[in-house]
């Protein structure tokens, strides 16, 4: 195929190469995006359970749904996209890796400098206290309670209308600001801030490569899109950059 022999040129003559991701690199591991189809639970939506307000109103309920997403992502495995990611890492070419997946499965794939932007649905946080801590598997009561103060732990992720972690929003700003390329992956772009990420590396000279199924708001602004599934195109390229 032209695209990858060209998406593999221009990845080859860049010196700064930086990728952010969505949820579609993981929906080949099965973990469902927010907006595909299989994303449903019961009969809600995300934008009604990952909100601080349903948390307030019922932590019961968005506790079990990510019950219910913790049990998919920790029977998952990282995919050939997210593999070809890590070993563009160890080549040298990809410097740093944005995500806003809190799946960690990049990390799982190798994948070292990776920026978790929305965080990861394995820690958990005390509402009142900030007590954090990693957990390894759902907990067994819900709502689970601070073993500080007793108070309400949430998971330490980042839900619709609350402002990102700002080192880590920092980091990602420095990144995309540097980047002479950038590989936008399975993200439909319409979470704000993470969407405006591409727009600064556009706007300092740099090359956007968008990898996706579908059509989004970036694609306009694209030098190359490639239609196509992540976990079948990153591997191509790997091998096309050689
Ligand atoms: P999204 O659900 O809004 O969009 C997914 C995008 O991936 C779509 O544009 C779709 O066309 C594309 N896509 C689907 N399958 C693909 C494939 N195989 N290859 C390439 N592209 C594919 O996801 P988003 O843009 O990441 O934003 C949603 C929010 O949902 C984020 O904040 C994220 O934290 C959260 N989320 C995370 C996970 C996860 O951690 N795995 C899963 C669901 C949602
Ligand atoms: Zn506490």
């Amino acid at each position: 195929m032209e695209v990858i022999k060209e998406a593999a040129d221009l990845i080859g003559s860049s010196n700064f190469v930086v990728a952010l991701t969505g949820a579609g690199i993981s929906a080949e591991s099965g973990i469902p995006t927010f907006r595909g189809k299989n994303g449903l639970w019961r009969k809600y939506r995300a934008e009604d359970l990952a909100t601080p307000e349903a948390f307030a109103r019922n932590p019961r309920l968005v506790w079990e749904w990510y019950v219910w997403r913790m049990k998919i992502i920790g029977s998952a495995e990282p995919n050939p996209g997210h593999i070809a990611l890590a070993k563009m890492e160890e080549m040298g070419i990809l410097k740093a890796l944005i995500t806003q997946n809190v799946d960690g499965l990049h990390r799982r794939a190798g994948s070292r400098n990776v920026l978790e932007l929305h965080g990861n649905i394995w820690r958990v946080r005390c509402v009142d206290c900030g007590f954090s801590k990693m957990i390894s598997k759902p907990p067994e009561q819900i709502p689970p309670k601070c073993e500080e103060c007793g108070g309400l732990l949430r998971p330490d992720v980042v839900w619709f209308g609350e402002p990102l972690p700002k080192d880590v929003l920092n980091r990602a700003i420095y990144y995309a600001s540097r980047a002479d390329l950038m590989l936008v992956i399975g993200t439909s772009a319409v979470v704000q801030p993470a969407a405006s990420l591409p727009l600064l590396t556009k706007r300092n000279g740099g090359i956007l490569i968008e990898i996706n199924i579908s059509d989004t708001p970036l694609t306009p602004i694209c030098d190359l899109t490639i239609r196509e599934k992540a976990g079948v195109i990153l591997p191509k390229i790997l091998e096309e950059i050689g």
